[in-house]
């Protein structure tokens, strides 16, 4: 690589990069002394740090009322004395597996938790769902 063409790649400033433009407003940002600016101004600054730190709050949100959700369907199935339940009727159910707080892989089966409530999983059937003894 010859010295200009380091230079070009070094200073990121090839047409059609992201760098140089304002992570906000995507307008093209001037560069002073420095030449790592993400923003065009304060504004658009806060404007993106802001929705950032909204977004992550609503991933957790999400996350949570997901797991409750969950929740509320497996002590539902122990309230009516339920262990044993096929994979499909709990998906049915509206069960959503990527929201557990915890698992354990074994060889034939997964043991998952839902807060305190685990329940062992294998390829057809989710069974031995109950709560963990926490007292
Ligand atoms: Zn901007």
């Amino acid at each position: 690589m010859t010295a200009s063409a380091e230079n070009f790649y070094l200073s990121g400033t090839e047409p059609g990069s992201t760098e140089g433009r304002c992570l906000e407003c995507g307008n093209r940002i001037s560069y002073g002394s420095r030449t790592d600016r993400k923003f065009c101004c304060d504004k658009c600054k806060n404007r993106w740090h802001n929705k950032r730190t909204r977004n992550s709050r609503l991933f957790r949100i999400r996350v949570i009322n997901a797991l409750e959700k969950n929740y509320r369907i497996l002590s539902g199935l122990i309230k009516m004395d339920v262990d044993t339940v096929p994979v499909t009727v709990l998906g049915q159910m509206g069960f959503d597996f990527s929201h557990i707080t915890g698992y354990r892989k074994g060889r034939k089966s997964t043991e998952m938790w839902c807060y305190d409530i685990s329940f062992t999983v294998t390829e057809t059937l989710v069974k031995s769902i109950g709560r963990l003894d926490i007292i």
